[in-house]
């Protein structure tokens, strides 16, 4: 059986540590053999920690019990929305981490939330435990008050703290305890008062579940016994339809708790099978529909591209059907045919060549001229197109260098691949200037990517400050004709377009501009609509204020006319141009600027300073809720106000307020 899981959670709640555990006690990180002669198991922990093996690649498959669990690598950063939905598109279930200090965070809900939009069901693991300020009953209090679901605990910690050193197994009804090695896991029964303790927690989850499985109630009402399968099947249901969120105690760092997270992962999370159709886009008719599947068609989607070893893997997930290397297949998105050369399944840092894969599975494969989101076939004819990630425009975009010019080539190989793992982050050579510009969706995004050339890439870089992307619009309504006409030796060419221009309302998108054809001789249309429309088209892409796009602007054709018969393209394409550009400049063009959805969180005291902060950057605030001495501030920023504001926020706070931001809209300053 197959689990496609990712493990969830805010910055520091301990999904590095928990993901290590796993690889680690599923025997994907090392043999478990090797470990146990005499060396310290923490001691070779320690050593791992330090090699920092985790997962570095979209997916890692581990072994559990005969069950294979793909792990998705989920980003860090909630603000990567791309990220963040090319890999809940691909994710069965999730594991979400808490803190057993902190708790429901601000941070854990917006984690939260973005897995309910995917409609994804998911476990908690209560990590941290030994932590001092731990407290498993106030943890769960919190999960049914603030995530509004019935945690169902399954183990619950035996001592608090740094007494923390096992868990009891509520449904068998046993205290777990851990060889020092870690490994074995030391079963032993309960006394008497443990006993009645842990028989009450049992019971706590029979009343709780009964609210959601009309037989366990009724054996509930009639005393009748009710046994651990009874409750496995009534709360694996409830589990899926996301009514409830078993839950499990533990601590990674010390090794607790993690063999019955994993067995959890197996007992409550869906297999591909039992998950709901899924829905792609019908190509004739443009519908989103659940996606009718023939003979098991083999069907695939390309959640992710990395370059492994300067080689462009594809991460693919099978949704039915299987495929062979050496098959061919189809990319329905660009309708090329291409050849499975390599299918890999990855444990940690090792590919493993396999011969095929097919329905549930998450592999990568080599596979040309793919992208990130097409859909892969092997009918030519299939009927649906699976629905592409939305990536949003650039917003921030500065200058880069390497330090020696003999390094360019090297440097724009890196920025060629980078690009192609990350489709929200662009570069553009300039090669008249020499200078290369990349951009991307903020500071943070930016940096990121110079990190990653020094550090996968070797390459020192030197970066100019960063520049707002800017976007423009039209304020009033501007005509404008023109006649283009030129004589080539004996040939003349001719082309005439009147145009207007126009403010629509404001959306603050891109691809929000409508071009119609309004002309009162329909004849001329079929022949010179695509050469106008490309002149428009062109025009729109860089207003005449910054050279940025234009967005929320009608542009409607009302004349056009040929006095030679040849409808040339180059002659109404320049007259398009050329009209568009004196009646964009008659209609008042405006700077757009990009504003940011912002959230800072930080504690209570330093709310007035921040708040003062974001007045003087003109920032709306939206909302401030004040929960256990922790503000939580959304508002509206421009980009270029937040230039520095990392640095802002850190020397108001005394280091103690973060905050993240994404793209909202664009308008006028
Ligand atoms: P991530 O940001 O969610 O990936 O968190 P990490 O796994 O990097 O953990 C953040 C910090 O918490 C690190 O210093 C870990 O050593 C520590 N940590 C993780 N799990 C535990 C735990 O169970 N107990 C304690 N005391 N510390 C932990």
């Amino acid at each position: 059986m197959i689990r496609n899981i990712g493990i969830a959670a805010h910055i520091d709640a301990g999904k590095t540590t928990l993901t290590e555990r796993i690889l680690y006690f599923t025997g994907t990180t090392y043999k478990i053999g090797e470990v146990h002669n005499g060396e310290a198991v923490m001691d070779y922990l320690s050593q791992e920690k330090e090699r920092g093996i985790t997962i570095t690649s979209a997916v890692t498959t581990v072994k559990w019990k005969n069950n294979s669990i793909n792990i998705v690598d989920t980003p860090g950063h909630v603000d990567f929305t791309v990220e963040v939905e090319r890999c809940m598109r691909v994710m069965d279930g999730a594991v979400v981490v808490l803190c057993g200090v902190g708790g429901v965070e601000p941070q854990t809900e917006t984690v939260w939330y973005q897995v309910n939009k995917f409609k994804i069901p998911r476990i908690i693991f209560v990590n941290k435990l030994d932590r001092i300020g731990a407290d498993f009953d106030r943890v769960i209090k919190e999960i049914q008050e603030q995530l509004s679901i019935t945690p169902i605990p399954l183990t619950y910690p035996i001592g608090k703290e740094k007494e923390f050193k096992g868990i009891y197994d509520i449904l068998n009804r046993k205290a777990v305890f851990y060889s020092e090695d870690n490994f074995e896991i030391l079963e032993e029964d309960l006394n008497n008062e443990e006993y009645e303790f842990v028989d009450n927690l049992r019971n706590k989850i029979i009343e709780n579940l009964s609210d959601f499985d009309i037989d366990l109630m009724e054996k509930f009402l009639d005393e009748k016994e009710i046994t651990n399968r009874d409750i496995y099947n009534a709360l694996k249901s409830a589990a899926l339809q996301m009514k409830v969120t078993p839950v499990f105690a533990g601590s990674a760092l010390k090794n607790k708790g993690i063999q019955h997270l994993i067995d959890g992962i197996i007992d409550f999370l869906p297999s591909p099978s039992e998950v709901e159709n899924i829905e792609g886009f019908n190509i004739k008719t443009g519908m989103k529909e659940p996606v009718k599947l023939i003979d098991k068609d083999f069907l695939g989607y390309v959640f992710k591209v990395q370059i492994i070893d300067k080689r462009k893997i594809c991460f693919v997930r099978i949704y039915s059907g299987e495929v062979k290397v050496g098959e061919n297949i189809i990319n329905l998105t660009t309708k090329n045919k291409n050849k499975v050369s390599k299918i890999f399944r990855i444990h940690a840092d090792k590919k493993k060549e396999i011969d095929f894969c097919k329905n549930g599975d998450v592999v990568g494969m080599l596979l040309k001229d793919v992208e990130t989101g097409d859909t892969i076939t092997k009918r030519e004819k299939f009927q649906y197109i699976l629905e592409k990630i939305e990536v949003a425009n650039p917003v921030i975009s500065l200058a880069i260098e390497p330090y020696s010019i003999r390094e360019q080539e090297q440097l724009l190989e890196a920025l060629q691949f980078l690009s192609l793992e990350d489709p929200s982050f662009q570069y553009q050579f300039d090669d008249e200037v020499n200078q290369i510009i990349i951009s991307g969706m903020g500071e943070l995004h930016l940096e990121i990517i110079v990190n990653r050339i020094f550090e996968e890439y070797g390459l020192k870089v030197k970066t100019g400050k960063p520049q707002v992307v800017y976007r423009e619009t039209v304020t009033k309504s501007g005509f404008s004709e023109n006649e283009y006409e030129v004589k080539i030796e004996d040939d003349s060419f001719y082309g005439f377009v009147g145009l207007e221009v126009e403010p629509l309302e404001r959306s603050g998108k891109d691809n929000s501009n409508i071009i119609e054809f309004d002309l009162k001789e329909d004849s001329i249309l079929n022949k010179v609509k695509g050469f106008i429309e490309e002149g428009i088209e062109e025009s729109l892409a860089s207003g005449i204020l910054t050279g940025c796009p234009i967005i929320d602007t009608k542009v409607t054709i009302k004349k056009a006319s040929d006095k030679t018969g040849k409808y040339e393209k180059a002659a109404f394409k320049v007259a398009a141009l050329n009209a568009f550009k004196d009646a964009y400049t008659k209609a008042s063009p405006v700077k757009l600027e990009p504003v940011m959805d912002v959230v800072i969180l930080t504690p209570e005291e330093y709310t007035g300073d921040i708040i003062g902060e974001l007045n003087s950057k003109k920032g709306k605030i939206l909302n401030i809720v004040t929960e256990e001495n922790i503000s939580k501030i959304i508002c509206n920023v421009y980009l270029s106000s937040l230039f520095g504001f990392t640095t802002t926020l850190r020397s108001l706070s005394k280091g103690k307020a973060n905050f993240s931001m994404k793209f909202k809209c664009y308008d006028i300053l």
